[in-house]
């Protein structure tokens, strides 16, 4: 009774950004329950990589290469999935990236990238998934935020934007789709060990010391601190909640 409620076989999952980092953590973490997975991203080496990872929990998975920023490549990506996999119940808007400028040195086409991979691909492949969505009948989207949801860094200017967007938007979505018994949530990471963050440490000094310090869990997350509350936000052990945004961020947010 217990492990049916998390029980994700039959269902199809599409990961945004699901070829490498959080997203890979979550993809992993709805297989192992039994999910198909769709894996969308633009580097079909890390892609092709993560669905030989994939396939070996035993599900059926589909590397589907797209740029989110393009609608029609995800209007196409979107056919793919219902055409191969079947359906789709689960749509999970991961993929991001970051540009670490102050406010004041940030170019707008820059300010428009990071907006554009970030929120408005949420918008985009929502929209065009919902139809599937609601036709799986019990429908779930997982949108990704950050600390930057909450807080605020001089660097993380359209990044903070985006992510603090993203966690309205999710509250736009549960309320517009609470009656296609689709539930819309938001996880806000805390601080992961990830090619994104990689990048931030040899950007932002003395970074890695700060988030030890500052984190109650005295770590770094790993990619498979996402596995869990992916599998409970994709399953029917979620069904009463929506339009949450839960930190998975080994206590950074509730610090003193
Ligand atoms: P990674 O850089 O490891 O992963 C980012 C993923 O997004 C990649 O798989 C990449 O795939 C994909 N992606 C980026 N741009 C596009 C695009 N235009 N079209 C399709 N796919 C794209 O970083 P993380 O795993 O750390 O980040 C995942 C999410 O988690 C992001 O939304 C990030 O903001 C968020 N997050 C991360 C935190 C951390 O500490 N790591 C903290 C808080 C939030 P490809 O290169 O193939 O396109």
């Amino acid at each position: 009774m217990t492990s049916s409620r998390f029980d994700l076989r039959g269902k199809v999952a599409i990961v945004t950004g699901g070829n490498g980092g959080i997203g890979l953590g979550m993809a992993r973490g709805l297989a192992d329950a039994g999910a198909d997975i769709a894996v969308v991203g633009r580097n079909e080496t890390k892609s092709a990589a993560a669905v030989a990872d994939l396939k070996q929990r035993g599900v059926k998975a589909i590397a589907v290469t797209t740029d989110v920023t393009d609608k029609a490549a995800v209007a196409a990506m979107v056919e793919r999935v219902v055409g191969e996999l079947g359906r789709i119940d689960v749509l999970i808007n991961n993929a991001g990236m970051s540009i670490r400028k102050p406010p004041h040195e940030l170019e707008l086409d820059e300010w428009n990238k990071v907006i554009d991979t970030n929120l408005t691909s949420a918008f985009v492949c929502s929209k065009l998934a919902y139809p599937a969505l609601k036709a799986s009948g019990n429908g779930k989207v997982i949108n990704i935020g950050s600390m930057m949801s909450i807080f605020g860094a001089s660097f993380a200017t359209a990044y903070a934007a985006s992510k603090g967007g993203i966690v309205q938007y999710t509250r736009a979505c549960a309320n517009a789709w609470a009656p296609d018994n689709i539930q819309v949530n938001a996880i806000l990471p805390g601080w992961i060990d990830t090619d994104l963050t990689r990048g931030a440490r040899q950007q932002v000094s003395g970074l890695h010391e700060r988030v030890l310090a500052r984190t109650p869990a005295g770590r770094w997350g790993d990619i498979d601190d996402f596995a869990g509350i992916a599998v409970f936000l994709a399953s029917p052990a979620s069904n009463f909640v929506t339009g949450t945004a839960i930190p998975v961020d080994g206590g950074f947010s509730v610090m003193a």
